[in-house]
């Protein structure tokens, strides 16, 4: 599952006045068509995580660049992460209520939803209470803080791919701490910038043969670049 080099350059269309989630399943409904967009908004976030991970990996390979600032002092740390290492069984996508006791109360819920993050990006929820009263269907009015902090756990637990942290150290300070990764954040930015690098290869292929932007995108990436060399001869 990877984009063309016309969808890739629709990624160049896409993006303002939209969240992460929106353009993550954007790029995950273009190369799995067969999926309804209304279960891809049902489906945990951890599923689209895999998605993103499974994309980035074939089309840009399985080592990724990241790079954080340290809280404390702001140095800018680099460090590369790889996707295999991260990446965990593939989410199931179907997202049912279940049962759980808290404090000897029955408490229904299920995982949190790719469409729970829209609203959160869009800032329709503001807090984490307003995602755990999405999730729970039943036994809401029962949780405390304590019971709050018990389905942050249960969530966290039946969807482990929809959290990736890193464990990082400042080399300048010392400092440690748990870096958050975003994968729709960074496979959008990875993609956008190879989109532009294919926007510049068309603009010179058709200025300097005079084809279309359709008959440039309809070579072969090999003999596009092979067409480039020449250029530059
Ligand atoms: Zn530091």
């Amino acid at each position: 599952m990877v984009l063309t080099s016309e969808q890739l350059l629709c990624v160049l269309d896409q993006g303002d006045g939209t969240t992460g989630a929106e353009r993550g399943v954007w790029l995950w409904r273009t190369t799995d068509p067969g999926i309804s967009l209304e279960s891809l908004w049902g489906a945990p976030v951890g599923c689209l995580a895999h998605a993103m991970l499974d994309l980035r990996e074939a089309m840009l390979g399985p080592q990724l660049e990241l790079h954080d600032r340290c809280p404390r002092c702001d140095e800018e740390i680099e460090f590369t992460v790889s996707i295999p290492e991260i990446r965990l069984a593939q989410p199931p996508m179907d997202n049912p209520p279940f049962d759980v006791e808290i404090d000897g109360q029955p408490v229904t819920l299920r995982r949190v939803s790719c469409d729970d993050l829209r609203r959160v990006e869009r800032g329709e929820i503001t807090d984490r209470a307003g995602v755990i009263a999405r999730c729970v269907s039943q036994g809401l009015e029962g949780l405390d803080e304590a019971g709050h902090g018990s389905i942050d756990a249960i969530l966290g637990e039946r969807d482990p791919q929809a959290d990736v942290t890193f464990s990082l150290a400042c080399p300048a300070c010392a400092h440690s701490w748990e870096g958050v990764f975003d994968p729709c954040e960074v496979v959008w930015t990875e993609l956008r910038a190879r989109a532009k690098q294919l926007l510049f290869d068309v603009d010179a292929l058709a200025r300097a043969y005079g084809w279309s932007e359709a008959e440039v995108l309809k070579l072969s990436p090999p003999r596009r670049r092979a067409y480039l060399e020449l250029l530059d001869r």
